[in-house]
């Protein structure tokens, strides 16, 4: 998948964001969005959380 821009111009990561804008945001940008893979750590807490499954990038 390739970037999303309009996606990107909906979502601006916000400055000094929160671990918990992170992982809200990197949530969203998995679904919406390929320019970039998901920092280890975010997709582990969100793996932790069970806000995605890691078999999440297979599916693609
Ligand atoms: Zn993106």
């Amino acid at each position: 998948m390739k970037l999303n821009r309009e996606w990107h111009l909906a979502h601006p990561m916000p400055r000094n964001a929160t671990l918990e804008q992170r992982l809200e945001w990197h949530a969203e940008h998995a679904v919406n969005c390929g320019c970039r893979d998901m920092p280890p750590g975010i997709r582990k807490e969100l793996e932790a959380r069970g806000l995605i499954g890691p078999t999440l990038r297979s599916l693609r």
